[in-house]
């Protein structure tokens, strides 16, 4: 015989159909010719074609068993050379792409593993700088007392003798219209075209235990309440050896005692005596990046914003931070003794403040009489 097409696929003479498959597309990926232009890979892909193509085909792979390799003498059916020849092209295309889902032929026990999701706490210096975070996730992983495949160890799924592995049964009913060919899942297998007849004791035949995993994992800075991060592949794995779900995290972020967020920028309130903010005055805030002088003018007004440029949060995949934003309250005083009342009114004689006639800002009757212009059509 001249070709050893389980050694090829690198799988033991009594590989399930799955394993076959399983092998075949892991070869198929590592080396298709778009990966690996070689011309000696190109020779491996083609080799690996062919084992698949008799191998997965439970008609064919009887007949190699018993001593006949249909490319033993023809040297290949892509006697053209390259890649086109006879080999499924279906299966290839799974290999890349996934399953379409409408292939005929027997339901593989594998299934992708569901997505899971977990929230994760973070204070406001956490998601303004990023972190490193371990993870401790409930999942399923492969089962490693039967790899995935739910046989007990030393058994095999064996082929189903009611679908002889096809995973489906026909029935031709003769009718009126003449005869007509049915198909339906075999009742038997339930459509997988091979049978466990003694379940993986670890698993109890499906394929995975549940375990718990811990991840680390690295947060990047300026992300946000609601924030999603996926880790692609790091789910639990699928029943039957399929492949892992992702897990997703979901940021929640702990308010924080002064700053409120709003997007990048950050803002906060200060009040400060009427005096000083007429005097001018130092004050001290504890930013993210630690304590910073900030300088109030003379004759602050409240309501003005005192920003500090740069001491925001770090924009999330760009360059560059939001900016703090420092809102000024001027505290009228309320409980005045006879001797500061003395002193004010002194102030505000000198000021000539003492019956002080109020502004009045044109801005709003502005919008009063543009909203009744409005209603009256002018
Ligand atoms: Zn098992
Ligand atoms: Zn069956």
């Amino acid at each position: 015989m001249s070709n050893d097409y389980y050694a090829t696929l690198g799988v033991r003479r009594d590989a399930s159909q799955e394993e076959i498959k399983k092998a075949y597309r892991r070869l198929a990926r590592e080396l298709h010719p778009d990966v690996n232009p070689d011309p000696e890979t190109q020779e491996r892909f083609k080799e690996i074609n062919q084992a698949y193509e008799v191998l997965s085909d439970a008609g064919k792979r009887r007949m190699y068993d018993m001593g006949a390799d249909p490319f033993a003498s023809g040297g290949g059916p892509a006697g053209a050379g390259g890649f086109g020849g006879g080999f499924p092209f279906s299966d290839i295309m799974d290999a890349f792409f996934g399953s379409a889902g409408a292939a005929r032929g027997p339901r593989s026990r594998a299934r992708r593993g569901r997505n899971a999701t977990i929230r994760v706490e973070l204070d406001l210096a956490e998601s303004a700088f990023g972190t490193t975070r371990e993870i401790v996730v409930d999942t399923a992983v492969v089962c490693d007392v039967c790899q995935g495949s739910g046989a007990a160890s030393g058994t095999h799924p064996d082929t189903c003798d009611m679908c002889h592995g096809r995973g489906e049964v026909s029935q031709v009913t003769r009718s009126f219209l003449g005869q007509v060919m049915t198909s339906r899942p075999c009742p038997q297998c339930g459509g997988y075209g091979s049978v466990i007849r003694h379940p993986c004791m670890e698993c109890s035949g499906e394929g995975r235990v549940r375990t718990r995993r811990t991840i680390k994992v690295r947060i990047p800075a300026g992300v946000e309440d609601g924030t999603h991060i996926q880790l692609a592949g790091e789910g639990e794995v699928g029943p039957g050896g399929g492949p892992p779900g992702d897990l997703f995290l979901e940021i929640v972020e702990r308010p924080h005692q002064i700053f409120e967020r709003r997007g990048d920028d950050l803002h906060c309130t200060v009040q400060i005596p009427m005096t000083a903010a007429a005097l001018g005055t130092v004050l001290s805030i504890d930013t993210l990046d630690g304590a910073e002088a900030i300088d109030v003018r003379p004759g602050t007004q409240a309501g003005q914003v005192i920003p500090l440029y740069g001491k925001g949060i770090q924009r999330l995949n760009e360059t560059g931070r939001g900016d703090l934003l420092i809102h000024v309250n001027v505290e009228t005083p309320t409980k005045l003794d006879p001797q500061q009342e003395e002193l004010l009114r002194e102030l505000s004689k000198l000021r000539g403040e003492e019956r002080p006639p109020g502004k009045f800002s044109p801005g709003q009757q502005g919008f009063f009489s543009r909203l009744r212009d409005a209603f009256n059509g002018r």
